[in-house]
Protein backbone atom coordinates (compact mmCIF):
# COMPACT_ATOMS: atom_id res chain seq x y z
CA UNK A 1 0.00 0.00 0.00
CA UNK A 2 1.54 3.62 -0.82
CA UNK A 3 2.43 5.65 2.80
CA UNK A 4 1.66 8.82 1.97
CA UNK A 5 3.45 9.74 5.31
CA UNK A 6 6.52 12.02 4.11
CA UNK A 7 6.85 15.13 1.63
CA UNK A 8 9.58 16.71 -0.07
CA UNK A 9 10.98 18.13 2.65
CA UNK A 10 11.51 14.86 4.40
CA UNK A 11 12.73 12.57 0.99
CA UNK A 12 15.48 15.80 0.49
CA UNK A 13 16.42 14.80 4.63
CA UNK A 14 16.36 10.93 3.67
CA UNK A 15 19.43 11.83 1.45
CA UNK A 16 20.98 14.02 3.81
CA UNK A 17 21.10 11.09 6.35
CA UNK A 18 22.37 8.35 3.67
CA UNK A 19 24.84 10.37 2.94
CA UNK A 20 26.19 10.75 6.63
CA UNK A 21 25.57 7.26 7.13
CA UNK A 22 27.76 6.01 4.00
CA UNK A 23 30.11 8.97 5.33
CA UNK A 24 30.25 8.65 9.15
CA UNK A 25 28.82 5.37 10.47
CA UNK A 26 28.90 2.85 7.84
CA UNK A 27 33.07 2.79 7.53
CA UNK A 28 33.31 2.51 11.45
CA UNK A 29 29.89 0.26 12.84
CA UNK A 30 32.15 -2.82 12.77
CA UNK A 31 34.64 -1.23 14.87
CA UNK A 32 32.44 0.50 17.15
CA UNK A 33 30.16 -2.99 17.57
CA UNK A 34 33.39 -4.62 17.92
CA UNK A 35 34.76 -1.86 20.97
CA UNK A 36 30.84 -1.77 22.76
CA UNK A 37 31.68 2.13 21.69
CA UNK A 38 31.29 4.85 19.10
CA UNK A 39 33.72 7.24 18.21
CA UNK A 40 33.14 10.79 19.87
CA UNK A 41 33.31 12.37 16.38
CA UNK A 42 30.24 10.89 15.24
CA UNK A 43 28.51 12.57 17.42
CA UNK A 44 30.37 16.22 16.43
CA UNK A 45 29.76 15.11 12.86
CA UNK A 46 25.71 14.50 13.75
CA UNK A 47 26.19 17.96 14.90
CA UNK A 48 27.35 19.46 12.15
CA UNK A 49 25.07 18.08 9.55
CA UNK A 50 21.94 19.56 11.91
CA UNK A 51 21.02 15.84 12.74
CA UNK A 52 21.24 16.50 16.43
CA UNK A 53 18.35 18.28 18.68
CA UNK A 54 16.30 18.87 15.45
CA UNK A 55 13.61 20.39 18.23
CA UNK A 56 16.13 22.87 19.95
CA UNK A 57 14.72 26.71 19.24
CA UNK A 58 17.40 28.56 16.90
CA UNK A 59 17.75 30.86 20.04
CA UNK A 60 20.00 27.45 21.38
CA UNK A 61 21.49 26.46 18.25
CA UNK A 62 18.77 24.63 17.07
CA UNK A 63 16.87 23.73 13.74
CA UNK A 64 13.45 24.50 15.70
CA UNK A 65 12.09 21.43 13.54
CA UNK A 66 9.61 19.58 15.88
CA UNK A 67 7.91 17.27 13.23
CA UNK A 68 8.73 14.52 14.31
CA UNK A 69 8.81 13.09 10.79
CA UNK A 70 12.45 14.08 10.39
CA UNK A 71 13.50 11.71 13.40
CA UNK A 72 11.34 8.85 11.91
CA UNK A 73 13.47 9.52 8.71
CA UNK A 74 16.80 9.06 10.85
CA UNK A 75 15.65 5.68 12.36
CA UNK A 76 14.03 4.06 8.95
CA UNK A 77 18.01 5.14 7.24
CA UNK A 78 19.67 3.97 10.31
CA UNK A 79 18.00 1.01 10.37
CA UNK A 80 18.11 0.06 6.79
CA UNK A 81 21.82 -0.33 6.78
CA UNK A 82 21.54 -1.98 10.22
CA UNK A 83 23.22 0.39 12.33
CA UNK A 84 20.47 0.60 14.71
CA UNK A 85 23.11 1.68 17.94
CA UNK A 86 23.54 4.23 16.40
CA UNK A 87 19.61 5.07 16.63
CA UNK A 88 19.43 3.93 20.07
CA UNK A 89 22.00 6.69 20.86
CA UNK A 90 20.79 9.76 19.51
CA UNK A 91 17.58 8.63 20.81
CA UNK A 92 18.54 8.41 24.20
CA UNK A 93 19.99 12.26 23.73
CA UNK A 94 17.18 13.17 21.73
CA UNK A 95 13.84 11.57 23.09
CA UNK A 96 14.78 11.24 26.31
CA UNK A 97 17.09 13.98 27.65
CA UNK A 98 16.46 16.74 25.31
CA UNK A 99 12.51 17.22 25.97
CA UNK A 100 13.10 17.24 30.11
CA UNK A 101 15.26 20.04 29.54
CA UNK A 102 13.20 22.24 26.93
CA UNK A 103 9.95 21.75 28.72
CA UNK A 104 11.43 21.80 32.70
CA UNK A 105 15.30 23.34 32.82
CA UNK A 106 15.85 26.98 33.65
CA UNK A 107 16.62 29.51 30.33
CA UNK A 108 20.30 29.25 32.07
CA UNK A 109 20.57 25.72 32.23
CA UNK A 110 19.22 25.43 28.17
CA UNK A 111 21.76 27.90 27.30
CA UNK A 112 24.53 26.76 29.22
CA UNK A 113 23.85 23.02 27.71
CA UNK A 114 21.39 23.06 24.85
CA UNK A 115 23.91 24.47 21.94
CA UNK A 116 26.14 21.74 22.76
CA UNK A 117 24.18 18.90 22.23
CA UNK A 118 23.18 20.48 19.27
CA UNK A 119 26.70 20.42 18.21
CA UNK A 120 27.33 16.96 19.37
CA UNK A 121 30.13 18.13 21.88
CA UNK A 122 27.98 17.70 24.86
CA UNK A 123 26.92 13.52 24.95
CA UNK A 124 23.76 12.77 27.31
CA UNK A 125 22.30 9.72 28.86
CA UNK A 126 19.26 9.33 30.65
CA UNK A 127 19.95 7.72 34.34
CA UNK A 128 16.73 6.59 35.84
CA UNK A 129 17.64 2.24 36.18
CA UNK A 130 18.95 0.98 39.23
CA UNK A 131 20.17 -2.68 39.86
CA UNK A 132 17.17 -2.64 42.15
CA UNK A 133 14.80 -0.90 40.35
CA UNK A 134 13.70 -0.10 36.80
CA UNK A 135 10.16 -0.93 35.96
CA UNK A 136 9.09 0.92 39.68
CA UNK A 137 11.16 3.95 39.60
CA UNK A 138 9.14 4.55 42.76
CA UNK A 139 12.07 1.99 44.46
CA UNK A 140 15.02 3.98 43.50
CA UNK A 141 17.71 4.84 46.11
CA UNK A 142 19.71 7.17 44.52
CA UNK A 143 19.33 9.98 46.81
CA UNK A 144 20.42 14.03 46.49
CA UNK A 145 20.67 15.74 50.02
CA UNK A 146 21.03 19.58 50.18
CA UNK A 147 24.50 21.58 51.52
CA UNK A 148 23.83 25.03 50.75
CA UNK A 149 23.17 25.93 47.44
CA UNK A 150 24.24 23.21 46.00
CA UNK A 151 23.29 19.28 45.94
CA UNK A 152 25.13 16.17 47.03
CA UNK A 153 24.15 13.02 44.85
CA UNK A 154 25.11 9.79 45.72
CA UNK A 155 23.68 6.70 44.40
CA UNK A 156 24.13 3.61 41.87
CA UNK A 157 22.83 3.61 38.24
CA UNK A 158 22.86 0.52 35.78
CA UNK A 159 21.51 0.05 31.65
CA UNK A 160 22.70 3.72 31.33
CA UNK A 161 23.29 4.01 27.58
CA UNK A 162 25.93 6.42 26.46
CA UNK A 163 27.15 6.36 29.71
CA UNK A 164 30.45 5.84 28.91
CA UNK A 165 30.85 8.08 25.81
CA UNK A 166 28.75 10.64 27.70
CA UNK A 167 29.61 13.95 29.51
CA UNK A 168 26.36 14.43 31.72
CA UNK A 169 23.37 12.29 32.72
CA UNK A 170 19.41 13.10 33.33
CA UNK A 171 19.96 11.65 36.75
CA UNK A 172 16.49 11.06 38.72
CA UNK A 173 17.23 11.04 42.73
CA UNK A 174 15.45 10.79 45.34
CA UNK A 175 15.12 14.16 47.53
CA UNK A 176 12.49 13.94 50.29
CA UNK A 177 15.38 12.04 52.55
CA UNK A 178 12.89 8.88 52.75
CA UNK A 179 14.04 5.30 52.46
CA UNK A 180 11.33 2.36 51.09
CA UNK A 181 9.53 3.06 48.60
CA UNK A 182 9.04 6.63 47.19
CA UNK A 183 5.74 8.89 46.90
CA UNK A 184 4.64 10.31 43.85
CA UNK A 185 6.80 14.07 44.92
CA UNK A 186 9.44 11.96 46.50
CA UNK A 187 11.73 12.88 43.46
CA UNK A 188 13.47 14.79 41.30
CA UNK A 189 15.75 15.54 37.98
CA UNK A 190 18.91 16.56 37.68
CA UNK A 191 21.70 17.45 35.12
CA UNK A 192 24.60 15.89 36.47
CA UNK A 193 27.72 16.53 34.59
CA UNK A 194 30.85 14.39 34.78
CA UNK A 195 32.82 16.12 38.24
CA UNK A 196 34.50 14.50 41.17
CA UNK A 197 32.68 11.29 42.64
CA UNK A 198 30.99 10.80 39.64
CA UNK A 199 32.37 7.43 37.97
CA UNK A 200 31.81 5.34 35.16
CA UNK A 201 31.07 1.49 36.33
CA UNK A 202 32.02 -1.72 33.45
CA UNK A 203 30.50 -1.96 30.37
CA UNK A 204 27.72 -4.31 29.96
CA UNK A 205 28.18 -7.08 27.76
CA UNK A 206 24.93 -6.97 25.50
CA UNK A 207 23.46 -9.55 23.21
CA UNK A 208 22.86 -6.48 20.43
CA UNK A 209 23.28 -3.26 19.58
CA UNK A 210 26.72 -3.15 20.89
CA UNK A 211 28.04 -0.40 19.33
CA UNK A 212 26.15 1.62 21.32
CA UNK A 213 27.84 1.75 24.62
CA UNK A 214 25.67 0.47 28.12
CA UNK A 215 27.30 0.79 31.86
CA UNK A 216 26.75 1.14 35.28
CA UNK A 217 27.44 5.04 36.70
CA UNK A 218 28.57 5.58 40.36
CA UNK A 219 27.98 8.55 42.04
CA UNK A 220 29.48 9.34 45.22
CA UNK A 221 28.71 12.85 47.10
CA UNK A 222 28.61 14.63 43.90
CA UNK A 223 28.61 17.97 43.94
CA UNK A 224 25.76 19.34 41.79
CA UNK A 225 24.76 23.27 41.75
CA UNK A 226 21.03 23.98 42.69
CA UNK A 227 20.96 25.61 38.85
CA UNK A 228 20.76 21.92 37.59
CA UNK A 229 18.01 21.00 39.21
CA UNK A 230 15.43 20.17 36.03
CA UNK A 231 12.40 22.15 37.09
CA UNK A 232 11.20 21.80 40.48
CA UNK A 233 11.86 20.18 43.85
CA UNK A 234 9.82 16.34 43.72
CA UNK A 235 7.98 16.74 40.22
CA UNK A 236 10.82 14.41 38.61
CA UNK A 237 8.22 11.50 38.31
CA UNK A 238 5.72 13.52 37.06
CA UNK A 239 8.66 14.92 34.81
CA UNK A 240 8.77 11.99 33.67
CA UNK A 241 5.49 10.69 33.00
CA UNK A 242 4.92 13.56 30.96
CA UNK A 243 7.69 12.83 28.36
CA UNK A 244 7.62 8.79 28.08
CA UNK A 245 5.34 9.26 25.27
CA UNK A 246 8.05 10.86 23.18
CA UNK A 247 10.45 8.30 24.35
CA UNK A 248 8.40 5.51 23.45
CA UNK A 249 7.16 6.61 20.54
CA UNK A 250 10.84 6.75 19.23
CA UNK A 251 11.16 3.14 20.21
CA UNK A 252 7.72 2.65 18.40
CA UNK A 253 9.40 3.78 15.34
CA UNK A 254 12.76 1.61 15.59
CA UNK A 255 10.55 -1.02 16.12
CA UNK A 256 8.53 -0.34 12.63
CA UNK A 257 11.69 0.71 11.09
CA UNK A 258 13.63 -2.47 11.80
CA UNK A 259 10.81 -4.41 10.64
CA UNK A 260 10.25 -3.09 7.15
CA UNK A 261 14.61 -3.19 6.83
CA UNK A 262 14.75 -6.81 8.22
CA UNK A 263 11.89 -7.86 5.57
CA UNK A 264 13.64 -5.96 2.60
CA UNK A 265 16.74 -7.55 3.93
CA UNK A 266 15.12 -10.85 3.63
CA UNK A 267 12.98 -10.77 0.34
CA UNK A 268 16.38 -10.01 -1.29
CA UNK A 269 17.96 -13.35 0.39
CA UNK A 270 15.36 -15.69 -0.17
CA UNK A 271 15.38 -14.23 -4.22
CA UNK A 272 18.97 -15.10 -4.62
CA UNK A 273 19.64 -18.52 -2.25
CA UNK A 274 18.31 -22.06 -4.05
CA UNK A 275 17.44 -25.19 -2.39
CA UNK A 276 16.06 -28.21 -4.04
CA UNK A 277 16.77 -26.63 -7.73
CA UNK A 278 14.39 -23.35 -6.83
CA UNK A 279 14.87 -20.00 -5.43
CA UNK A 280 13.93 -19.71 -1.63
CA UNK A 281 11.35 -17.79 -2.20
CA UNK A 282 9.40 -19.65 -4.81
CA UNK A 283 8.42 -22.37 -2.27
CA UNK A 284 5.17 -21.80 -1.33
CA UNK A 285 5.81 -21.40 2.36
CA UNK A 286 8.22 -18.61 1.93
CA UNK A 287 5.50 -16.68 0.12
CA UNK A 288 3.14 -17.21 3.03
CA UNK A 289 5.56 -16.05 5.29
CA UNK A 290 6.70 -13.17 3.96
CA UNK A 291 2.64 -12.31 3.42
CA UNK A 292 2.24 -12.19 6.28
CA UNK A 293 5.41 -10.18 7.60
CA UNK A 294 4.41 -7.80 4.64
CA UNK A 295 1.35 -7.05 6.05
CA UNK A 296 1.86 -6.73 9.58
CA UNK A 297 4.39 -4.29 8.86
CA UNK A 298 1.97 -2.42 6.60
CA UNK A 299 -0.01 -2.19 9.17
CA UNK A 300 2.64 -1.78 11.93
CA UNK A 301 3.83 0.74 9.84
CA UNK A 302 0.21 3.00 9.63
CA UNK A 303 -0.57 2.92 13.40
CA UNK A 304 3.13 4.33 13.96
CA UNK A 305 2.55 7.06 11.50
CA UNK A 306 -0.82 8.04 13.05
CA UNK A 307 1.01 8.14 16.54
CA UNK A 308 3.69 10.27 14.79
CA UNK A 309 0.76 12.91 13.78
CA UNK A 310 -0.73 12.85 16.80
CA UNK A 311 2.28 13.54 18.71
CA UNK A 312 3.44 16.47 16.24
CA UNK A 313 -0.54 17.56 17.02
CA UNK A 314 0.48 17.59 20.85
CA UNK A 315 -2.37 14.87 21.11
CA UNK A 316 -0.27 11.98 22.04
CA UNK A 317 -1.10 11.11 25.39
CA UNK A 318 0.36 8.13 27.83
CA UNK A 319 -1.69 5.22 26.48
CA UNK A 320 -1.64 6.13 23.10
CA UNK A 321 2.27 6.02 23.35
CA UNK A 322 2.24 2.72 25.43
CA UNK A 323 -0.14 1.01 22.83
CA UNK A 324 2.27 1.71 19.74
CA UNK A 325 5.07 1.09 21.63
CA UNK A 326 3.42 -2.53 22.86
CA UNK A 327 2.52 -2.99 19.43
CA UNK A 328 5.17 -2.12 17.38
CA UNK A 329 8.04 -3.64 19.47
CA UNK A 330 5.91 -6.79 19.46
CA UNK A 331 5.63 -7.06 15.95
CA UNK A 332 9.53 -6.54 15.48
CA UNK A 333 10.17 -9.71 17.61
CA UNK A 334 8.26 -11.93 15.07
CA UNK A 335 9.49 -10.38 12.12
CA UNK A 336 12.95 -10.58 12.71
CA UNK A 337 12.41 -14.20 14.18
CA UNK A 338 10.91 -15.77 11.14
CA UNK A 339 12.57 -13.80 8.26
CA UNK A 340 15.88 -15.36 10.56
CA UNK A 341 14.34 -18.94 9.72
CA UNK A 342 14.08 -18.27 6.25
CA UNK A 343 17.41 -17.50 6.22
CA UNK A 344 18.70 -21.12 7.23
CA UNK A 345 22.11 -21.13 8.76
CA UNK A 346 23.19 -18.21 7.40
CA UNK A 347 20.54 -16.24 9.83
CA UNK A 348 22.17 -17.48 12.85
CA UNK A 349 25.57 -16.09 11.77
CA UNK A 350 25.79 -12.53 12.98
CA UNK A 351 27.58 -10.90 9.48
CA UNK A 352 24.34 -11.55 8.19
CA UNK A 353 22.17 -8.47 8.78
CA UNK A 354 19.02 -10.77 9.97
CA UNK A 355 21.13 -12.26 13.23
CA UNK A 356 21.78 -8.70 14.09
CA UNK A 357 18.11 -7.04 13.62
CA UNK A 358 16.82 -10.48 15.91
CA UNK A 359 19.13 -9.26 18.86
CA UNK A 360 18.78 -5.88 18.45
CA UNK A 361 14.96 -5.96 18.11
CA UNK A 362 14.64 -8.04 21.16
CA UNK A 363 15.65 -4.77 23.46
CA UNK A 364 12.33 -2.82 21.67
CA UNK A 365 9.82 -4.36 24.31
CA UNK A 366 12.03 -4.38 27.28
CA UNK A 367 13.72 -1.01 27.38
CA UNK A 368 11.59 2.66 27.85
CA UNK A 369 8.93 0.31 30.19
CA UNK A 370 8.47 -3.21 29.31
CA UNK A 371 5.54 -4.80 27.53
CA UNK A 372 4.05 -5.81 30.55
CA UNK A 373 4.29 -2.04 32.42
CA UNK A 374 2.20 -0.84 28.75
CA UNK A 375 -0.09 -3.29 29.21
CA UNK A 376 -0.12 -2.48 32.99
CA UNK A 377 -0.63 1.73 31.79
CA UNK A 378 -3.54 0.69 28.85
CA UNK A 379 -5.12 -1.38 31.41
CA UNK A 380 -5.16 1.33 34.34
CA UNK A 381 -7.10 3.31 32.45
CA UNK A 382 -9.14 0.66 31.15
CA UNK A 383 -10.03 0.05 34.74
CA UNK A 384 -10.75 4.05 35.10
CA UNK A 385 -13.11 3.98 32.35
CA UNK A 386 -14.79 0.64 34.05
CA UNK A 387 -15.30 3.05 36.94
CA UNK A 388 -12.51 1.52 39.22
CA UNK A 389 -9.39 3.67 40.84
CA UNK A 390 -7.25 3.53 37.59
CA UNK A 391 -4.49 2.14 39.81
CA UNK A 392 -3.53 -0.96 38.03
CA UNK A 393 -0.46 0.41 36.94
CA UNK A 394 1.99 0.05 39.70
CA UNK A 395 5.37 0.64 37.35
CA UNK A 396 6.58 4.16 37.93
CA UNK A 397 7.54 4.62 34.65
CA UNK A 398 3.68 5.33 33.41
C1 LIG B 1 20.26 -2.34 26.59
C2 LIG B 1 19.49 -1.55 27.60
C3 LIG B 1 19.56 -0.18 27.57
C4 LIG B 1 18.91 0.56 28.55
N1 LIG B 1 19.07 1.92 28.57
C5 LIG B 1 18.62 2.60 29.65
C6 LIG B 1 18.99 3.97 29.84
O1 LIG B 1 19.71 4.56 29.00
N2 LIG B 1 18.57 4.61 30.96
C7 LIG B 1 17.80 3.99 31.91
O2 LIG B 1 17.44 4.63 32.89
N3 LIG B 1 17.42 2.68 31.76
C8 LIG B 1 17.84 1.98 30.66
N4 LIG B 1 17.51 0.66 30.52
C9 LIG B 1 16.72 0.01 31.56
C10 LIG B 1 15.33 -0.43 31.09
O3 LIG B 1 14.48 0.67 30.92
C11 LIG B 1 14.83 -1.42 32.15
O4 LIG B 1 15.62 -2.59 32.01
C12 LIG B 1 13.36 -1.75 31.98
O5 LIG B 1 12.56 -0.63 32.28
C13 LIG B 1 12.93 -2.93 32.88
O6 LIG B 1 13.37 -2.75 34.20
P1 LIG B 1 14.17 -3.95 34.94
O7 LIG B 1 15.25 -4.38 34.02
O8 LIG B 1 14.54 -3.50 36.28
O9 LIG B 1 13.13 -5.12 35.00
P2 LIG B 1 12.13 -5.43 36.23
O10 LIG B 1 11.39 -4.19 36.57
O11 LIG B 1 12.88 -6.12 37.28
O12 LIG B 1 11.12 -6.45 35.53
C14 LIG B 1 11.33 -7.87 35.49
C15 LIG B 1 10.08 -8.48 34.85
O13 LIG B 1 8.95 -8.19 35.67
C16 LIG B 1 7.95 -7.59 34.89
N5 LIG B 1 7.19 -6.63 35.71
C17 LIG B 1 7.67 -5.61 36.46
N6 LIG B 1 6.66 -4.92 37.01
C18 LIG B 1 5.52 -5.51 36.59
C19 LIG B 1 4.14 -5.26 36.80
N7 LIG B 1 3.70 -4.24 37.57
N8 LIG B 1 3.23 -6.09 36.22
C20 LIG B 1 3.65 -7.12 35.45
N9 LIG B 1 4.95 -7.40 35.18
C21 LIG B 1 5.86 -6.61 35.75
C22 LIG B 1 8.70 -6.90 33.77
O14 LIG B 1 7.86 -6.63 32.67
C23 LIG B 1 9.78 -7.91 33.47
O15 LIG B 1 9.25 -8.90 32.63
C24 LIG B 1 18.11 -0.10 29.51
C25 LIG B 1 18.01 -1.49 29.50
C26 LIG B 1 18.69 -2.22 28.57
C27 LIG B 1 18.60 -3.72 28.61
Amino acid sequence: MKRSFFDEDHDLFREVVQEFDAREVAPHYAQWDADHLMDRTLWTAAGEQGLLGLTVPEEFGGAGMADYRFRTVMDEEFAARNHLGVALAFHLHDDMVLPHLLAYASEDLKARVLPGMVSGELITSIAMTEPGAGSDLRGIRTKAIRDGDDWLISGQKTFIGNGLSGDAALVLARTDGGTGRGKHDSFSLFFVEKTSGYSVGRQLDKMGLRASDTVELFFDQVRVPSAQLVGEVGRGLEYCAAQLPQGRLAIAVASSAVARATYTHTLRYVGERNAFGERVVDFQNTQFVLADLLTEIEATEAYVDQAVHAFNRGELDAQDAAKVKLFASERVKTVTDRCLQLHGGYGYILEYPVAQAFLGARLLSIFGGTSEIMRSVIGSELSRIAGGTGRSNRGGRA
